[in-house]
């Protein structure tokens, strides 16, 4: 060996050893580099996760969600990524590169929730409870509907268990958490509403009483049937859903034709009215639609996928995959695909696309806004008879809902359909109801922000969907919904004038 590559070789070894230094595992180089490695399993498993979504939907492929689910209970249960997330969350503020900072907390997030979601007893009971309600036939070694229910209690009894064990008071709290809705705020949020719509709600059954004795459900439900009338838009023929669709994102300025969309529609299995899947984001968006699902259920999806289709990042933590619990806010998600949803609803789309008729029109906004209260009661209800079932999940589930039907409605008789405990949304998607409500505010927030920037033409502007993606889209999760919706409109979530709007 000659002295000159004798001096090349220290070269190279003191390299290795100062970058391996500066790679040491308290660094940021180290945790950068170890998140990549993970997030690159981390997108292969959801890919894989929505490929079986859509399988399941689809019936092109078995639809094993289970191997995905048991690989994310493996990522999220390694030793080396928790002790390093958990090194760092609580010094984040000194991370210096802002977006390995989100990437930080977003990993807190998931982390959190799965110690409690993917728990191997809770893992086990939620996929076994997931597999009967699923099952369309009865068959001879099916758990009986009380069986079932004995079965969803104790997994309610589990996750609260779990959650307490990280130190929240119980599993909604954990989910508010991790969601970042936050419970202090959240529940302000819920008691404002609840108070504002309580004097109008007298109002209307005070006016009730004047031509029956008592107020029913059945009152109840039919005053929430006029807010839906209005709600879900003009009925568009089957064949024409497409094509509008199209010329509704055409309008704004987005190309249906150049989106990497795929849509089907067919029978979906029972409670399943369509969903919008993000099998790889931002390049492969699908979406699977029962025949009968109204155009807004289109509409929605779709809103879905614009929110994915144009994120813009390459990190898979921010593209806000949905599977794990703590990468998204549902809440906000749920509120851009209600923006797409809430174009069919403005006056001057229908003018164009419906037999828009001024004076049914008039009407019908007249009808849906004296409704509007009963429909955001019956929001609080459904949000708070699940949190109410966590809270007390020893009480029987009928007269919980009962004593709340008293508050909410004012309806003394019992509720004459009894609820099963035991179904999809509390079994797959716990704590998530809320999202809708929250989702209407977002919704109304970005339309009263889009009229006042581009005018009341403004479904008609092609410069809306730019605006709409370079806004609301393009971050991904990297920024908290809060700072995404102040971005784009200025303001934080403007409860006071989205209740204004509809005259409360
Ligand atoms: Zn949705």
């Amino acid at each position: 060996m000659n002295k000159k590559s004798f001096n090349f070789i220290l070269v190279c070894i003191l390299s290795i050893a100062f970058q391996s230094c500066s790679k040491s595992v308290d660094s940021e180089p180290y945790l950068e580099q170890l998140l990549d490695k993970k997030e690159i399993l981390f997108e292969e498993i959801s890919v894989q996760y929505g490929t079986a979504v859509w399988n399941l939907y689809s019936d092109e492929a078995e639809a094993d969600q289970l191997t995905p689910r048991k690989r994310f209970q493996k990522l999220f249960s390694n030793d080396t990524i928790n002790t390093l997330i958990d090194r760092w969350y609580s010094k984040r503020n000194n991370i210096s590169n802002r977006e390995l900072r989100r990437r930080v907390e977003l990993w807190y997030n998931i982390l959190i929730a799965a110690k409690v979601n993917f728990d191997e007893e809770i893992f086990q009971l939620q996929n076994e409870l997931e597999v009967w309600l699923t099952e369309e036939d009865s068959l001879p070694d099916m758990p009986s509907k009380e069986e079932l229910e004995i079965m969803t209690t104790q997994l309610i009894h589990l996750r609260n268990e779990k959650a307490r064990l990280l130190g929240y008071s119980d599993y909604p709290e954990m989910v508010l958490d991790v969601t970042e809705l936050g419970r202090d705020w959240f529940f302000d949020f819920l008691s404002i509403i609840d108070s504002v719509t309580l004097s109008p709600y007298k109002k209307l059954v005070a006016k009730t009483l004047e031509t029956k004795e008592e107020i029913e459900y059945s009152d109840v439900r039919q005053w929430i049937m006029d807010y839906y009338i209005f709600g879900f838009g003009p009925e568009i023929e089957s064949e024409k859903k497409l094509i509008l669709l199209k010329e509704t994102l055409g309008n704004i300025g987005i190309n249906y034709d150049q989106l990497p969309v795929k849509i089907l529609v067919r029978d979906l299995p029972p409670m399943v009215g369509g969903q919008g899947i993000a099998v790889r984001i931002p390049d492969d968006f699908r979406i699977a639609v029962r025949p009968d699902l109204d155009f807004s259920g289109w509409m929605h999806e779709m809103g879905h996928g614009l929110q994915w289709i144009f994120t813009n990042t390459n990190v898979a933590i921010l593209k806000g995959y949905e599977w794990c619990m703590g990468n998204d806010c549902g809440a906000f998600s749920e509120g851009l695909a209600e923006t797409s949803a809430r174009m069919i609803n403005n006056q001057k789309w229908l003018q164009r696309h419906s037999d828009y008729n001024e004076r049914e029109y008039i009407e019908s906004l007249e009808k849906m806004k004296m409704a509007f209260p009963v429909y955001l009661r019956k929001q609080l209800m459904d949000i708070t008879e699940e949190i109410e079932f966590y809270r007390n999940p020893e009480r029987d589930y009928h007269d919980l809902r009962n004593e709340l039907a008293k508050k909410y409605y004012l309806v003394d008789k019992p509720l004459t359909r009894r609820r099963s405990v035991a179904n999809m949304l509390y079994v797959s998607y716990p704590v998530y109801v809320q999202s809708y409500l929250i989702a209407d505010v977002i919704s109304w927030q970005i339309h009263s922000t889009l009229e006042e920037k581009f005018g009341k033409d403004y479904i008609f502007e092609p410069e809306v969907g730019k605006f709409l993606k370079e806004n609301l889209y393009a971050h991904g999760e990297l920024y908290s919904w809060q700072t995404r919706l102040k971005l784009a409109t200025g303001k934080e979530l403007d409860v006071e004038g989205f209740l204004k709007a509809f005259g409360l």
